[in-house]
């Protein structure tokens, strides 16, 4: 890469870091729970490819011809990359929170739907208008699987929906996916995984985990260009009315002589994916799931957890530093076997803006402090009440004064000089302070 955007090999997984914050200092991305590094093969191949697109599905010249046949190949490749079955459906959108409002918009009348207060609000807040039931954030895995055992047992009978994250974006935790899937089946509900964190750090194989649907986001899965995915059964997504009416989802539009209009929707996936669709983000997503597929989750797995146990480790050593966590798991190495590289965490006696400041001008690393779009969780962790507001302000998705966390993340790409910068930021800050005075993203000026 230029100097400017050095690439980090590891494990073959060639990760494009953007910036060198000057001397010799590589800016190191602690951020990507939020959105993480391209890798150079997906870089490579969309920059070989992206000159020569063309609007898909609509042309009989060359470049439509070509970027349709690269966009249902790109298909294919997401279809393999989650397990998909026979009959499921893979469907372009433009990111995670899109897949789950499509889902949202396709959901039967009469459904009623169910989450945990402590999904991220992408996964909350689609499921306005619907019935829906919001379920305390259970305190280990089990108690997840057993409250909502409990709850769709004392459910009436009808149309039911689950949705579940797979890693918390807050905590890291893992979830017990097939549990939970197997405890909506027996109840006779469908469950949708908001994969957008389990995605980048574990294989996600929908029949595997035998959830219905599965929702990632390309920008948190090494490939740019604002693409996500929703996979899974088709049944739902065929009887719904396209989640955007427009070109592409009609087959036929009449002008009526009454003055009404007839419009004929298409199947199969062009049904919601009207206007014309990202095919580069589209091409992007399936590059990324291509690389991941050949260097193997096995080896990036483990490289986290070793990663991951470090941070807790020293984090562990650190009295003032608490480790938000909803299950709890005991010794940082247990700990670690149940999480992805996300950690949130509070420092006594500082503010997490003011932190993540100081760590960004003092040592150039950039992590998130806020709310992490999770304020239920945020505020459980923080044993705040809901009188406690944060806000989804300037200043890293937060605002929300003192119950605000700092979250440091990280995944395939991150040597190991950034964390040991990360832990000796810590501490130093810690002990000595901060040195100067920083303004936050939003102009506010610390410490
Ligand atoms: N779910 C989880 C668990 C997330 O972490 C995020 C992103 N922070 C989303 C959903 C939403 O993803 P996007 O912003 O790409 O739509």
């Amino acid at each position: 890469g230029s100097p400017e955007c050095p690439v980090l090999p590891v494990l073959g997984l060639d990760v494009r870091v953007p910036l060198v914050t000057g001397g010799e200092t590589t800016y190191a991305a602690l951020d990507y729970a939020a959105s993480a590094p391209v890798l150079q093969r997906v870089w490579d191949e969309v920059a070989a490819y992206a000159p020569y697109y063309g609007s898909v599905h609509r042309g009989a010249g060359y470049l439509s011809q070509h970027s349709t046949a690269l966009f249902e190949e790109s298909r294919a490749t997401v279809a393999r990359f989650l397990g998909c079955r026979e009959d499921d459906r893979v469907l372009f959108t433009r990111s995670t929170t899109d897949s789950l409002n499509l889902l949202a918009s396709a959901v039967p009348e009469g459904t009623r739907v169910y989450v945990f207060e402590s999904e991220h609000h992408a996964a909350l807040l689609p499921w306005r208008g619907l019935h829906t039931t919001w379920l305390d954030a259970p305190r280990s895995p089990e108690q997840a699987v057993a409250a909502l055992e409990e709850r769709l047992h004392a459910e009436p009978a009808g149309p039911k929906l689950v949705c579940v994250t797979g890693a918390s974006n807050v905590t890291g935790e893992i979830w017990p996916v097939r549990q939970l899937a197997d405890a909506a089946h027996r109840h006779g509900a469908l469950i949708v995984l908001d994969a957008a964190q389990l995605a980048p750090h574990h294989p996600v194989d929908i029949g595997e985990l035998d959830v219905d649907w599965v929702a990632f986001s390309g920008h948190k899965l090494y490939a740019p260009f604002g693409a996500g995915v929703l996979a899974g059964r088709s049944d739902w997504l065929d009887a719904a009315e396209p989640y955007l009416a427009g070109g592409g989802a009609s087959r036929s539009v009449v002008r009526e002589a009454d003055g009404g209009v007839e419009v004929e929707w298409q199947g199969g996936a062009a049904r919601h994916e009207a206007g014309s669709p990202n095919v580069i983000g589209a091409y992007a997503v399936a590059a990324a799931c291509r690389a991941l597929d050949e260097a193997g989750f096995g080896r990036l797995v483990e490289r986290e957890r070793t990663l991951t146990a470090r941070l807790l480790t020293a984090l562990a050593e650190v009295p003032e530093v608490e480790v938000l966590s909803l299950f709890g798991a005991g010794s940082p190495g247990e700990a670690a076997e149940s999480r992805v590289g996300v950690v949130s965490f509070v420092v006594e006696g500082w503010n997490s803006s003011h932190f993540a400041a100081a760590l960004s001008a003092e040592y150039g690393i950039g992590v998130r402090d806020g709310l992490f779009c999770a304020h239920p969780l945020v505020r459980t962790l923080r044993g705040a009440g809901s009188e406690q507001r944060g806000g989804c302000g300037a200043g890293g998705t937060g605002g929300g004064g003192d119950l605000n966390a700092v979250r440091v993340s990280f995944g395939a790409g991150t040597p190991d000089e950034h964390v040991e910068r990360f832990v000796r930021a810590v501490r130093e800050l810690v002990r000595n302070g901060a040195r100067w005075n920083y303004r936050t993203v939003d102009g506010r000026c610390v410490p």
